[in-house]
């Protein structure tokens, strides 16, 4: 039987086996997925020992995504955008490395939410890994306008500059949260992990457009600090991150196997599980 895996450390709090699982069992597709807990030391090695036991593919997590990107002998072009992979496919020809969180976010977004990015202004809170792995994707849905801020100013900045080669010029921009003031947007992401800490990123009054949707890549049971903010300020719809979170396990699982599976009811699924939980 092929063997897949999510790898990270922590391990035991993910989804992906429920979600890659359900996914397997609605596409008749015969396959085993397990959670495995990443050493501190020695990711290559637990990587190339699952691929020689049956291994197919692999997903990856915390805090490994740096490490697969060094790891695979092939990258896609959104995996070298991101810098950071989150699925490994084990072929003849060696190691493929590809990110899926960004596209993730989009199918989320514009699929799920029905919220079309073209021509939208949006504000992506945070530079740091998730930040930068979503830039691609949200650049090729044609928004009018990716301002970036970030706690560390200088980081949106770097992040802006490599992505606006290529873009219309003044499309994309990066700074701190001050320099917010007097804007709006229709789409708010927290690309931050200030949720983790039940902390919000510092935005001023009137940065939600008319109709404006704040989502937060972190997920809950209950909304976040960053959604109960959002909609204190004036946000008109606000969405957390688990449907990210299962697109980009739909989108892994096309890689591997060539199908794409229905992404509504294992979302459906997991916020009862989490609302049990
Ligand atoms: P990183 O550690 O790479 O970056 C953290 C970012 O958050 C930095 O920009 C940092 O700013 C900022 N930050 C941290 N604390 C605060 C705070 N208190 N106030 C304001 N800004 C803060 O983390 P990642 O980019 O990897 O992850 C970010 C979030 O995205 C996490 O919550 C993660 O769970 C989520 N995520 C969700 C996914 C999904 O599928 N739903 C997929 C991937 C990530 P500074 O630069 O100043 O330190």
């Amino acid at each position: 039987m092929d063997r897949y895996a999510v790898i990270g450390n922590p391990i035991a709090h993910s989804k992906s086996p429920v979600i890659h699982r359900a996914f397997a069992q609605q596409t008749g597709q015969h396959l085993s997925y397990e959670a495995i807990l990443g050493p501190e030391e020695g990711f290559a090695d637990t990587v190339r020992a699952f691929a020689a036991s049956s291994g197919r593919g692999m997903n990856v997590t915390v805090p490994f995504k740096l490490d697969a990107f060094a790891l695979a002998d092939h990258l896609s072009p959104r995996a070298q955008a991101a810098g950071a992979v989150n699925t490994l496919s084990f072929r003849l020809d060696g190691i493929h490395g590809d990110n899926t969180d960004g596209v993730g976010l989009i199918r989320d977004l514009e699929v799920n939410l029905h919220c079309p990015l073209a021509g939208k202004r949006v504000l992506l809170l945070g530079a740091g890994g998730a930040a930068r792995g979503v830039m691609q994707p949200l650049l090729a849905a044609q928004p009018a306008q990716v301002t970036i801020a970030n706690r560390t100013a200088a980081r949106a900045q770097a992040l802006a500059e490599r992505f606006a080669s290529g873009t219309d010029a003044g499309k994309v921009e990066g700074g701190s949260f001050d320099r917010l003031a007097g804007q709006a947007f229709d789409v708010i992401i927290n690309a931050t992990s200030a949720s983790l800490a039940n902390d919000v990123p510092p935005l001023p009054a009137g940065v939600y457009a008319s109709g404006a949707l704040a989502y937060d890549m972190m997920y809950a049971a209950t909304p976040t600090a960053f959604l109960q903010a959002a909609t204190a300020s004036g946000a008109a719809h606000t969405a957390d991150g688990l449907g990210m979170l299962v697109e980009q396990a739909a989108e892994s699982f096309l890689i591997w196997r060539g199908v794409r599976p229905a992404s509504a009811p294992v979302l459906t699924q997991l916020r009862a599980m989490l609302a049990e939980a």
